[in-house]
C-alpha cells in the first residue's frame, strides 16, 4: 500500500458533475484530488457520447450558469459554433440544448482542473472508503496502476453517477427495481439517407426481428415495430435502447458494454446487406454505453415528482433545475414525456446532495436523492453541473471552516457560488409558486 497523502476534498468521478465540483472546490482554495476511472474527463458528455448539455434556460431566462456554462460556451466559441436562440423557447426542449465537440470539451475540462491547481488521477478507481479513526474526515483507498494507495480527505464528493462512493462508505442508497434503458451512440457514414428506400429496409428489418435475429430496439426506442429511418438520419446518435441491465457496478457495466456492442454489430451486419448501405461505415462508437439510471442516494431530503412539477422552492435550495419529466420506459418501450407547466422552474435542496446519516459527504450529478420521475428530469447535464458546483462550494467551505455541509449557513454558500458565476435560487426573478419550507 502506498503511503498516506492528505487533501481537503476528494472528488470521485470526473464526469459531467465531478469536473465542475472539483474545479469549484479548487478555485475556492481547497486542496483537491479528482479521481477518474477512465482516461478522459466529461463522463457521459464525452465518453458516453451525449454531447448536447441542457437546459441552462427556462422560459427564455437563464437559470443555470457558473463553471459548467463557462466550459460549454467556451467550447462553442472555440469550435466556431453558435448558441440556440434561448428567447425563442416555444419549440421542442431539445432544440435549446447546446451541441459541444466531445474532444474539445474534454480538453477544456483538463484545462479547467489543471488551472484550478488540482491533483488528478486518471485510470484510478475507488476501492474503499472509511471514516477516519481520529478526526472527522475520510480514509480513501484507491486502486491505481501501482497498486492500492491511501488518501485522507476532510470531505468527499461522490460524482460517480452511480452512488458508488456512498455505497462503499456504507451510506444508504436506493437501487430501483427497474431502470431506464441505456443507449450506445455511434456515428455512421458511407450513405445518403435521401437515396434509401426506408419502407423496404423497415420491411426487411421486421422480418429479421420476427425471425429472432434482430431487436426493434437495436435501431430505435420502439419495442413494437421497426423505425430505421430515425437511426439512419441521425446516423446512430442516441438511436437505440439496451434494456434490463443495471450498470451501477463492474458486473452490470460489463454486461451492458457487451450487449450494446453486440446489438450494434448485428445491426451493422444487417444494414450492410441493404440496398444503398453496402458502404456503410461505423466511424466512431462512444467508448462507453450511455447510462441513464442506476442508483440514487437516500438523502436527508428527497426530490419527488410533485416537488419538481410544482416548482417547489426549498428553504435550502442550492440551484435551479429545468427539464421535462423524461422517463425512457424499461418495459413496453417509448417515453413518458411531461413538459413543466409554463412558468415553473424547480429548485433542488442541499439535503438531496447529503446522504442520510452522513457528515462531510456530498453527492453531485444524477444520483442525488430523488424519486424515479423527478430523477428522469434532474439527471440532465446542466442540472448535474449546477449540483456539482454547489457540492464543490460546500465542500471547500466545510474543509476551511470545519462546519459540516449540512450546517453551513446558506448565505455563505450562496456568496461563494455567486463569486464563481453561479445563479442561486432567488437571483432570477421567481417564476412560479413558492411555498412554505418544511
Ligand atoms: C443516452 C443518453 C441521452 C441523454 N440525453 C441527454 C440530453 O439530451 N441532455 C442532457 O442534458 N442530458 C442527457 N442525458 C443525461 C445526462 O447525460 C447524464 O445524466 C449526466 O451526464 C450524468 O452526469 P453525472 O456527472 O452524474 O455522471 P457521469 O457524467 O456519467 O460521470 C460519472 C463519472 O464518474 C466516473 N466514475 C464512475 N464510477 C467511478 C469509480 N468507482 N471510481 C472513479 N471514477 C468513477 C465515470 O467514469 C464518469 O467519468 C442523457 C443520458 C444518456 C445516457
Amino acid at each position: 500500500m502506498n503511503s498516506n497523502e492528505h487533501c481537503d476534498v476528494i472528488v470521485i468521478g470526473g464526469g459531467t458533475a465531478g469536473v465542475i465540483a472539483a474545479t469549484q472546490a479548487g478555485r475556492a482554495g481547497a486542496k483537491v484530488l479528482l479521481v477518474e476511472k477512465t482516461g478522459m474527463l466529461g463522463g457521459t458528455t464525452t465518453t458516453g457520447g451525449v454531447n448536447f448539455p441542457g437546459l441552462f434556460h427556462a422560459w427564455g431566462r437563464q437559470v443555470i450558469a457558473g463553471i459548467g456554462w463557462e466550459l460549454v460556451t467556451r467550447c462553442v466559441t472555440e469550435t466556431g459554433g453558435t448558441l440556440p436562440d434561448f428567447a425563442d423557447y416555444h419549440r421542442p426542449h431539445w432544440q435549446l440544448q447546446i451541441r459541444v465537440n466531445r474532444f474539445v470539451y474534454a480538453a477544456l475540462c483538463d484545462e479547467a482542473v489543471v488551472d484550478a491547481d488540482l491533483d488528478i488521477l486518471f485510470h484510478t478507481m475507488l476501492a474503499d472508503i472509511k471514516p477516519q479513526r481520529q478526526g472527522c474526515g475520510w480514509q480513501v483507498t484507491l486502486c491505481t496502476k501501482d497498486g492500492l494507495a491511501e488518501w485522507d480527505a476532510t470531505v468527499i464528493i461522490d460524482a460517480t453517477g452511480d452512488a458508488n462512493a456512498a455505497a462503499l462508505a456504507g451510506l444508504p442508497i436506493h437501487i430501483p427495481d427497474e431502470n431506464q434503458p441505456a443507449t450506445l451512440s455511434c456515428q455512421a457514414s458511407g450513405y445518403d439517407p435521401a437515396d434509401l428506400d426506408i419502407d423496404s429496409i423497415n420491411h426487411a428489418f421486421d422480418t429479421e426481428v420476427k425471425a429472432g435475429r434482430l431487436l426493434y430496439t437495436d435501431a430505435s426506442w420502439n419495442t413494437t415495430g421497426p423505425n430505421i429511418g430515425r437511426w439512419l438520419t441521425s446516423r446512430g446518435i442516441s438511436a437505440n435502447h439496451i434494456h434490463h441491465i443495471n450498470a451501477r457496478n463492474s458486473e452490470g457495466k460489463s454486461r451492458l458494454e457487451l450487449e450494446s456492442r453486440k446489438s450494434l454489430l448485428r445491426l451493422y451486419r444487417f444494414l450492410r446487406q441493404q440496398a444503398g448501405l453496402q458502404n456503410l461505415v461505423i466511424e466512431q462508437v462512444s467508448p462507453e454505453c450511455g447510462v441513464r439510471e442506476t442508483a440514487t442516494i437516500r438523502g436527508k431530503r428527497t426530490v419527488t415528482v410533485e416537488d419538481y412539477q410544482s416548482g417547489r422552492i426549498w428553504d435550502d435550495a442550492v440551484c435551479y433545475s429545468f427539464y421535462p419529466i423524461d422517463l425512457h420506459k424499461s418495459s413496453g418501450g417509448g417515453l413518458q414525456m411531461e413538459p413543466l407547466a409554463e412558468g415553473v422552474v424547480p429548485t433542488l435542496p442541499r439535503g438531496a446532495l447529503l446522504p442520510a446519516g452522513s457528515s462531510n459527504f456530498l453527492v453531485a450529478g444524477r444520483c442525488i436523492a430523488s424519486d424515479r420521475l423527478a430523477n428522469s428530469a434532474l439527471r440532465v447535464q446542466a442540472t448535474c453541473m449546477a449540483t456539482g458546483q454547489a457540492a464543490g462550494a460546500m465542500a471547500a467551505l466545510s474543509a476551511s471552516t470545519g462546519v459540516d455541509p449540512a450546517e453551513l449557513p446558506m448565505a455563505d454558500v450562496y456568496a461563494l457560488l455567486r463569486e464563481h458565476g453561479a445563479i442561486v435560487p432567488g437571483d432570477t426573478p421567481v417564476f412560479a409558486k413558492s411555498e412554505p419550507s418544511v
